[in-house]
């Protein structure tokens, strides 16, 4: 199964991914996990993608397409896999369906966590506290949502118009949500 799993910050689609991966046996590809493992390792990438995600904005486009290449032409994903954080925008959405066919893994189904933006304030609030992530202040929070709606909301029209969307309550407790997304794949 090849899934992109789609929502705001704060929707709960790394905890819903890592739930689903043990589930569906096929890896999760989180390009925000990725960013912050160059970050921490300090990679020329690394260097350069740490500014934009301190600010809450999106890392070019460039540099996360070029993350997804290499790691989507791994063996691994002959199985299916699981998106998360990726595509971000239109290009990169445009993007993925080019490479996807290249290597004959077109995705399967789009599931989009659905959550009211109070929440998700609220959520992101908590995680900063627990986590200490460095872009969960609350500036930064704005500003990722305000990304989300300008740049990544259109992403759900495009997998929408295709036939692949399915929007999913995120509200709930964390099971019944993953029950309601496995669903979701039938
Ligand atoms: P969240 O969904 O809570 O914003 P992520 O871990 O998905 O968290 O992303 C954290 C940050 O990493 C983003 O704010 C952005 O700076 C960067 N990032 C992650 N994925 C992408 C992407 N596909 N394109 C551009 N930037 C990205």
């Amino acid at each position: 199964m090849r899934i992109v799993l789609l929502g705001p910050p704060g929707s709960g689609k790394g905890t819903q991914a890592a739930l689903l991966k043990e589930r569906l046996q096929v890896p999760h590809i989180s390009t925000g996990d990725l960013l912050r493992a160059a970050v921490k390792a300090g990679t020329p990438l690394g260097l350069k993608a740490k500014a934009a995600m301190d600010a809450g904005e999106l890392v070019s486009d460039e540099l996360v397409l070029g993350l997804i290449e290499e790691r989507l032409g791994q063996p691994d994903i002959a199985d299916g896999y699981i998106l998360d954080g990726f595509p971000r925008n239109l290009v990169q959405a445009e993007a993925l369906d080019e490479l996807l066919a290249r290597l004959g893994q077109p995705v399967d189904k789009a599931l989009e966590l659905t959550v009211d933006e109070e929440q998700i304030v609220q959520r992101l609030a908590k995680r900063a506290a627990e986590e200490g992530r460095s872009d969960d202040t609350e500036a930064v929070v704005r500003n990722r949502l305000s990304v989300y709606h300008q740049q990544t909301a259109p992403v759900t029209g495009y997998y929408g118009e295709r036939g692949l969307l399915v929007e999913v309550n995120g509200i709930g407790d964390i099971e019944t949500i993953n029950q309601r997304l496995v669903d979701a794949l039938d």
